[in-house]
């Protein structure tokens, strides 16, 4: 990994200028819709970017008011500030609460449109589909150069980029920027834009730093793989032997599938070997886990593509795992193979998903607490509906 000079310098300049102790910004908690809630960044910038913050209902992510919304668009102006972007944030009403933002697909990013001159910010509990991609997704923008971005809710045991990193990341893509590199290529892991933000990706390209200026705006853009931000046709297949670095080396974008499809079940199943290292406690193998996001990218790159024995893996998988430590990976696992069944539908599958609806079927060994056992059952009846819906 590089060193990044470059950014440690502007870090240091930045501290010089604000004081090393920032100051939380001031906010108004209950503002009305289109009233200041918080104005962040340089108060003496001409261009002022006018966000509007949404979050799902559920409790895990009450977290995100106002403050901290603010809190975060202070640090990615003035990180930004200290590489020539020169706005301000001005954050409008108070953070929507909205039902159904739980966990984002596809679907129902098509719910929220663009604002010409109007930044939307989405905090979700889970990204669980990208455009093309699926799996352990941190940030997606739906539609390059539109000013609407969603951002998973930060866990800071699993997520090595800070959050502000990758706000301002899918900022970038919403003012039109794409990846300057791609898996399977040397990355440049101190730009802000690489495909794998890491805690160091904290610099902006001066072409990109240009782009920022239209952020707010809705830009047209060359097509590509829009939530991805690479260039269309750049994604190549890849073959047996490569499906497991790449899933292990997935970014915060997950794994695309288009490049996947092609794999047939004995390939995919070779996932099963890194999904096996997180079972176990007594083994020794389970200190060598992989990591939560890699096995949420395995089991639900088995559960979309998977055909009749890797469904048969998946359920398997999602029956043999209990205790809120697996609620999450479990919850991924349902949303893939609901999902999976609209490439290739099967009986034993539908029917799974149909008895897993129900709460007693994940309560009935007294294993799991009341609310986790909700929470699966109704993951199981969302994946039903993805299963019996038209892709
Ligand atoms: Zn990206």
């Amino acid at each position: 990994m590089r060193f990044s000079f470059q950014g440690i310098l502007f870090s240091c300049i930045f501290a010089l200028i604000t004081g090393c102790n920032s100051t939380a910004p001031k906010v108004v908690e209950d503002a009305a819709p289109g009233v200041l809630a918080c104005s962040v960044g340089d108060q003496a910038a001409g261009r002022v970017i006018q966000v509007e913050v949404w979050r799902g209902r559920e409790d895990s992510l009450s977290e995100y008011g106002v403050a901290r919304v603010c809190q975060r668009l202070q640090e990615v102006s003035r990180q930004l500030w200290a590489q020539g972007v020169n706005f301000r944030f001005e954050v409008l009403g108070t953070v929507q609460i909205h039902t159904g933002l739980g966990r984002a697909n596809n679907h129902l990013m098509q719910s929220i449109q663009a604002t010409q001159g109007q930044l939307k910010l989405v905090i979700v509990d889970a990204i669980a589909q990208c455009g093309d991609a699926a799996g352990y997704i941190l940030g997606c923008t739906p539609q390059l150069g539109r000013p609407v971005l969603y951002a998973k809710k930060h866990d800071p045991y699993n997520d090595l980029a800070p959050e502000w990193v990758i706000w301002a990341h899918e900022m970038g893509h919403a003012a039109a920027l794409y990846h300057p590199d791609a898996p399977g290529m040397d990355t440049v892991p101190e730009r802000i834009m690489t495909y794998m933000p890491l805690p160091q990706s904290t610099v902006l390209a001066d072409y990109e730093s240009a782009n920022f200026a239209q952020l707010g705006s809705i830009v047209n853009t060359p097509r590509m793989h829009a939530a991805m931000g690479s260039r269309q046709g750049s994604v190549p297949r890849i073959n047996a032997e490569q499906l497991l670095p790449l899933v292990k080396e997935a970014g915060p974008h997950g794994v695309s599938l288009s490049q996947l499809t092609h794999l047939d079940d004995a390939a995919l199943l070779t996932l099963g070997k890194l999904l096996e290292t997180s079972l176990g406690a007594v083994s020794a193998a389970a200190s060598q886990s992989p990591g939560l996001p890699v096995l949420i990218n395995a089991l639900v790159v088995l559960g979309e593509l998977g055909k009749r024995e890797a469904q048969a893996y998946v359920r398997q998988y999602l029956r043999r795992q209990s205790g809120a430590e697996t609620l999450n990976i479990r919850l991924y696992g349902l949303q893939a193979l609901g999902r999976g069944q609209q490439r290739h539908p099967t009986e034993e599958s539908l029917t799974f998903l149909a008895q897993s609806s129900e709460e007693k079927f994940w309560c009935a060994e007294g294993q799991e607490s009341a609310q986790d056992c909700a929470s699966l059952a109704e993951a199981a009846r969302d994946a039903l509906h993805d299963a019996q819906s038209r892709p």
